[in-house]
């Protein structure tokens, strides 16, 4: 099963693709991490895609695109993927359809969460994530067992540098400007599915997971 999850940042994607990897065998590929360890590498393209994340703006289609292309062909997509933060554009929704198309692919299901603005900001301004395995935590919704540590392996929490208010809000605006148009490209397929990213995450999960049974993808 391939799947993409769509919606703001601060919608609960994350969360959703973590219990999703867990209940079944698919693989999480989200951009925005990828990105980041680019980024940590320390070379000429990861530090200008860090000026581009710091502000809140996309990267480039062609660099995100190719990323995500060459992570779906190794042997362990093969059961199948949950496409997080990606596509944010028409452009990449193209260019993945023609991706998967040519290795005889194709995806079963969108799902848009829809989540109310003052919702995502306070998750996100809330959020911290493990610097060592990427999990993420909320210093209210999701807090660790002990304070500024990860509960899986024990290493240091962290705010992401996009995650400050003034970044946030360009994210925002940023993911409001592109996504009409990757919302109607998916309603016109006919692979949309609307959730309510508002929702508690465990509650949501059960609702994805209804979802799912119904069309019988899982
Ligand atoms: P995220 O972790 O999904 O919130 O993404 C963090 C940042 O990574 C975004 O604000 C963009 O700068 C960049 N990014 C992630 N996914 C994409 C994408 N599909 N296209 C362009 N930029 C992206």
């Amino acid at each position: 099963m391939n799947m993409v999850l769509l919606g703001p940042p601060g919608a609960g994607k994350g969360t959703q693709a973590g219990f999703l990897t867990t209940a079944y065998d698919l693989l999480h590929v989200s951009t925005g991490d990828m990105l980041r360890e680019t980024v940590k590498e320390d070379s000429k393209t990861g530090r200008e895609i860090a000026e581009y994340m710091n502000r809140g703006e996309l990267v480039a289609d062609s660099i995100v695109t190719r990323a995500v292309i060459e992570r779906m062909s190794r042997p362990d997509a093969g059961a199948g993927v949950i496409l997080d933060g990606y596509p944010r554009t028409r452009t990449q929704a193209e260019s993945l359809d023609r991706s998967l198309k040519e290795s005889g692919k194709s995806l079963d299901v969108v799902f848009y969460f829809k989540t109310s603005e003052d919702v995502a900001i306070r998750r996100l301004s809330g959020r911290r994530v493990c610097e060592n395995c990427g999990r993420n935590y909320h210093v209210v919704n999701m807090p660790p067992s002990k304070d500024g540590v990860c509960d899986i392996c024990g290493e240091k929490l962290f705010q992401r540098e996009d995650d400050r208010p003034e970044t946030v809000k360009n994210r925002l605006f940023v993911y409001g400007e592109s996504t009409e148009d990757l919302i109607e490209y998916y309603r016109a397929s006919g692979l949309l599915r609307e959730v309510n990213g508002d929702t508690p995450a465990e509650e949501l999960f059960e609702e994805i997971k209804a979802l799912l049974l119904k069309e019988s993808l899982i």
